[in-house]
This record gives C-alpha cells, structure tokens and sequence, in this order.
C-alpha cells in the first residue's frame, strides 16, 4: 500500500515555523518553507525551501501549488494577496485570511472584541493630526502603538506629555491604550479544527520585561474564576472568528480599574470616547490585549508541560487528525519557560572577557542542559532577538513562583556563559 506524504507550507522559517515543523515530520509530513531571509532557521530542516519575496505573486504562487495546505508563523503579510493566490491555486490557507485581517492589526483586533461584548484594553484609534491635538491633554499619560508590524514591543511608545503624543505625529495612523497597572499577564491558546472541535491549552502566566516576555509559567498561578473566565473569552474568541488553527488570546489582569474606565469627561462626544472596558472577575479587572492566530511563545512550556504540545495540535489540524479525546493532560508539577535573548549571550561574551564583575563569576557553566533546550540556530545575537528557549520542572512543596523564576535566570546566565565558552 503506497502512503502519500502530505505537504504542508509555512510562510516564515523562524522557530514557530521550526517546532512547527518538527510535529508535523512526527506525523508522516513534509514540510515546505516560504522566507525572505536567506539564514532564516528552518533553511536546513528541509529540501523545500523557496527563498522569496512576500510582494512576488509568482514565487508565492508556485510555492502554494507545490502545498497541500499552507499556514504562517507571524501576521505581517497582505490577507488579500494570501487570498487570491490560495483561490486562485485552490490551496487552502490555515487559519483562514479573513482571521488574518483581524488579527493582524490592533484596531481590528479590539474594535472587534467590543463588537463582541468582550473586555478589552481601553483604547482609542489616531488618525489624524486633528485627533492628536484633541486627546493631547486628555489622555496623556497613555500607551501609543502602531496598527500593524509591531512585535516583542517594538512599534510601542510610554507617553507621558502631551509633546510626547505630538511628537510621533509621523507614525499615524496609531492606536492609543490607557497605561495599565498589570498586576498578571495571561495567554490561553484554543487549537480549533475544521469540525469546530476545540482542544485547550493554557492559561499561561506570562512574565514581561521591557515589554519582551521574559518567563511563561504553567500552571497559572491565577484564581480558579479568573482563569475560567480567560478561557471561555478565549473559546469565544475563537468560535466568534471561526478560526481553524490555532488562536492565542493575550490578557491583561489588574488589580484597579484603569483610569479612563467609566469616567469620561463631559466635553468629548461619543465618537472622541475612549472604547473597550475591564471586566470584574473575583476582585480582578481582566480583558484582552491582543490576539495571535498561530502558536505563541507562551506555548513552548506545553513541549515539556503537556502530553500534545500547541505545535502538536497545530499539525493535527493542518493534517486533519483527530484530537486527543481530552484536552491536553498536565503532567505533575510546575514548568517554567525562560527565554533566551541577543542581550544573554552578548552579556556572557562580555563576562567572559572579564568586562562585566558579576556575582557568578567570569566563567561558571552548567554541567547539564535542562531537558527541554532549544536553540533556533540563528547565526546573529541582536540585542532584543529570540535565540532560544529552555522549559524548567519543579515539584517542590510549597511551590514558589518567585524562586523558581530567580533561579531560571541564574540558570540563563550559566547556559550562556557555556554556550558562549563552547564558541570559543
Ligand atoms: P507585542 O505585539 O509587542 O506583544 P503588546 O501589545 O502585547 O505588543 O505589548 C507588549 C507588552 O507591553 C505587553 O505584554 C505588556 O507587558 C506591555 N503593555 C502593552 N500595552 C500595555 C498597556 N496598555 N498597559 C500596560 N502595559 C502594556
Ligand atoms: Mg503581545
């Protein structure tokens, strides 16, 4: 009996695309990688790779009529240009382009939860320098970010004046937030099939520095009602969209309600008022941040955490497998996912060199990588670029977050510095 291999195309060869990759071989898959970057990770995990330009309807052609079915690690390209190609070469594209429209951009993303009835972030869409002038004083201090392309915090402006708003006139049209007192950070993914079947992985609880997640933990650490209430937003979410893929829902959690909750000044009209609100869950405000129709960095913890990883379901739902029966089980414990960055291993070279006094010393390595370690073999380290990964056990009774997140930054410092001496 001959088997045919499907071929599954991913439009982007970075490290989703990779763990991607890697379940879908596991299930009898090729896989084909479409990127603009000649390095890009995923060069090397197959023959099928098109090195190409997003704008090119004739590499992007060939390259669906060569797949069975395509999906994408990232949001930033055209949805209308995805859909003619995937008409016209009757290839399916996964999740579908009109998710990707809303998904990709902040302004569909939140006017579509209020549409919903969801919570979200308070926010006001720029569009002009008029608008500028008319929120300047009112909504200052606020947070300022672009419609589209922003990433890892990147595209995103803390605004404290009114000259600050004036100031990034150039990067309109912009969406404004009201700056939020976080007191948790959470992300719940639904993996949806083409029956409308949903497996559930998540809540996360996501660690941020300087607007880059730094630790996903697993599991939340988040009240019981909290985080029935994140997932069935999520669920919401994703049958609201029709997604069939995966959607990740990124949350906000605060302990007060934000400050342009509910008081709006007598002087705007409706259409000058702030949208979206936080909802009240068990002494919590909750709402949604943002939406990613793909796997998420929250979701690596489930390659070590659960026994079917978000990139499990993911291939399960691009192949047409059944899920597993149940959601995906949680072993025993508590997992921690740390994030490997440029900035690590540009410090441990500097340590190394005896630059930089640390408290561990120049040159302490570790004697055994953690059991789940991921490099995503990138050939530069940028300061703010994702290098890798490595997910973190621990069953110790009582169980202390903080302490198991200090003691996975020390291990980031030791995995580096023997990286970095493994280099040299
Ligand atoms: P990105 O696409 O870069 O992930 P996000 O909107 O998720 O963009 O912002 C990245 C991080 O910046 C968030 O996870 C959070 O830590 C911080 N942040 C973003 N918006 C706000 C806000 N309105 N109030 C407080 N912190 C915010
Ligand atoms: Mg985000």
């Amino acid at each position: 009996m001959k088997m045919r291999r499907p071929r599954v195309g991913i439009l982007g060869a970075g490290q989703l695309g990779c763990m991607l990759a890697e379940s879908l071989f596991r299930y009898g898959a090729e896989v084909a990688f479409f990127d603009v970057e000649e390095n890009a990770p995923g060069r090397l995990r197959t023959p099928h790779f098109t090195l190409g330009s997003w704008a090119n309807e004739k590499q992007l052609g060939a390259f669906f009529e060569s797949c069975d079915v395509v999906t994408y690690e990232f949001e930033n390209i055209d949805p209308q240009h995805l859909k003619h190609v995937s008409d016209l070469f009757k290839t399916p594209l996964v999740p579908a382009p009109a998710v990707l429209q809303i998904t990709q951009a902040r302004d569909h993303e939140k006017n579509f939860a209020v549409s919903c009835g969801l919570p979200c972030t308070p926010y006001l869409i720029l569009n002009s320098t008029k608008d500028l002038d008319d929120y300047c004083t009112q909504f200052c201090p606020a947070i300022a970010k672009t419609l589209r392309g922003g990433y890892d915090g990147k595209g995103q402006w803390k605004l404290s004046s009114a000259d600050d708003l004036r100031a990034i006139a150039k990067a309109l049209p912009l969406i404004l937030e009201a700056p939020l007192q976080l007191k948790n950070e959470a992300s719940v993914i639904v993996a949806r099939n083409a029956k409308g079947e949903t497996s559930i992985l998540g809540p996360f609880d996501n660690y941020h520095n300087n607007h880059m997640l730094s630790h996903t933990q697993f599991p939340s650490s988040l009240s019981p009602a909290v985080q029935t209430a994140l997932v069935n937003i999520g669920c919401e979410v994703a049958h609201k969209l029709q997604v069939v893929g995966l959607l990740t829902t990124e949350f906000f959690i605060c302990s007060e309600a934000p400050q342009w909750q509910g008081t709006l000044s007598p002087t705007f009209s409706p259409s000058l008022s702030p949208k979206g609100d936080l909802k009240l869950v068990d002494n919590c405000y909750i709402g949604i941040n943002e939406f990613a129709p793909r796997a998420h960095n929250s979701g690596h913890v489930s390659r070590l955490a659960l026994d079917f990883s978000q990139y499990d379901l993911q291939a399960m739902i691009l192949l047409n497998l059944p899920f597993p029966s149940a959601n995906p089980l949680r072993k025993a414990g508590n997992y921690l996912m740390t994030n490997i960055y440029g900035d690590h291993l540009i410090d441990a070279t500097q340590n190394l060199l005896g630059q930089v006094e640390t408290t561990l010393g120049s040159a302490q390595m570790v004697s055994a990588f953690p059991p789940e370690f991921c490099l995503y073999g990138k050939t530069q380290a940028r300061k703010a670029r994702k290098m890798g990964h490595f997910s973190l056990h621990n069953d110790s009774e009582p169980f202390d977050s903080a302490a198991f997140r200090t003691h996975a930054n020390e291990m980031l410092v030791h995995l580096c510095a023997t990286l970095v001496n493994s280099q040299t």
